[in-house]
């Protein structure tokens, strides 16, 4: 039985309960169940729209992080790409300028590049942003692959260079304060003791007996005799072709087989042999052969000197040997 509700009664002018019953009964329940029905739908609905849910709010969170390491990620990759393009620049265009190498060029930097299939071609339909930046990293990958290849070579030919520019006679083997004079005596000569012209394949260097004498480039001391001719002579085997002999001496510093260092002290100025007076005959060879020395003296030479020395070359003069 449903909740009482009154009516007014005529007959006995008085109100009076009454009940729902039946189908009067039902209809009220019905309609009572469509607006409840109504009202529940449109409240969730409009809660779905208007508010998130705790699993959507996480979702949007974890989003925002993604985008800003995507953007992250994109500015590492075009700085890692700039710096690359600087050291391949330096690469072709310096260094390897420097040390007498050919570029590597582009056949052999962009050789393999954009034929792998590491990455799934699907990812092009579907994210087709992160595809491009992911063949981007690829090549990105490769070129550094190369130039790191590129440089363990710059480093080895470095390396040799580095060898054959000790090696190589540069310097004068006198100190110029202690040389009284340079006798640009390279080519045929008149000997003064045998009294005849001759070929003086070398430079006399005058200087006082005693004066120091200084190896002009890295090497081993293949020879350190007396010879009739030379006197005390020693001979430099420098290695990469070139050989050095330093003749007359009065005193050796070094012997047979030692290993010297461009610059170190190796004996002193003398008179020794057919010589006519104090001085350094010295001798420079390339695979065998006498070449001026004159020529291996820019080391220590400024660029005023170096010319006067060239002028004189093309004078004659007596040798002192
Ligand atoms: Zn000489």
């Amino acid at each position: 039985m449903g909740k009482a509700k009154y009516r007014y009664n005529p007959d006995t002018c008085r109100y009076e309960p009454f009940y729902l019953k039946g189908r009067a009964l039902r209809e009220r329940a019905m309609v009572f169940v469509m607006i409840a029905t109504v009202v529940a739908t449109g409240g969730y609905f409009y809660i779905r729209n208007y508010f998130e849910t705790i699993d959507e709010f996480l979702l949007e969170q974890e989003n925002q992080i993604r985008k800003a390491e995507w953007t992250d990620l994109r500015h590492r990759v075009y700085v890692a790409d700039q710096k690359l393009s600087e050291y391949i620049q330096k690469d072709d265009y310096n260094y390897r300028v420097i040390l007498d190498s050919h570029p590597l060029g582009a056949s052999i930097r962009e050789a393999g590049v954009g034929g792998s299939e590491k990455i799934d071609s699907k990812l092009l339909l579907e994210f087709p942003v992160i595809y491009h930046e992911a063949k981007r990293v690829e090549k990105l990958v490769h070129q550094a692959e190369i130039e790191i290849q590129s440089f363990d070579e710059i480093d080895r030919i470095l390396d040799k260079k580095t060898a054959m520019w000790s090696a190589k006679p540069a310097i004068q083997p006198l100190s110029n304060q202690q040389l009284t004079y340079l006798h640009t005596t390279y080519g045929s000569r008149f000997h003064q003791i045998l009294g005849y012209v001759r070929e003086h394949k070398g430079l006399d260097l005058t200087a006082d007996v005693g004066t120091p004498v200084y190896a002009a480039g890295d090497g081993r001391v293949e020879k350190a005799y007396y010879s009739q001719s030379y006197g005390n002579v020693i001979y430099l085997d420098h290695v990469y072709g070139y050989e050095t002999r330093y003749a007359h001496l009065s005193k050796f510093n070094v012997k047979q087989g030692q290993r010297v260092k461009r610059g170190d002290l190796i004996g002193f100025v003398g008179n020794t042999g057919l010589s006519k007076g104090p001085h350094l005959h010295y001798e420079v060879l390339f695979q065998g052969q006498h070449v001026n020395p004159i020529n291996f003296f820019q080391r220590d030479l400024s660029n005023t000197e170096y010319q006067r020395l060239i002028e004189e070359a093309s004078q004659s003069h007596e040798s002192l040997d």
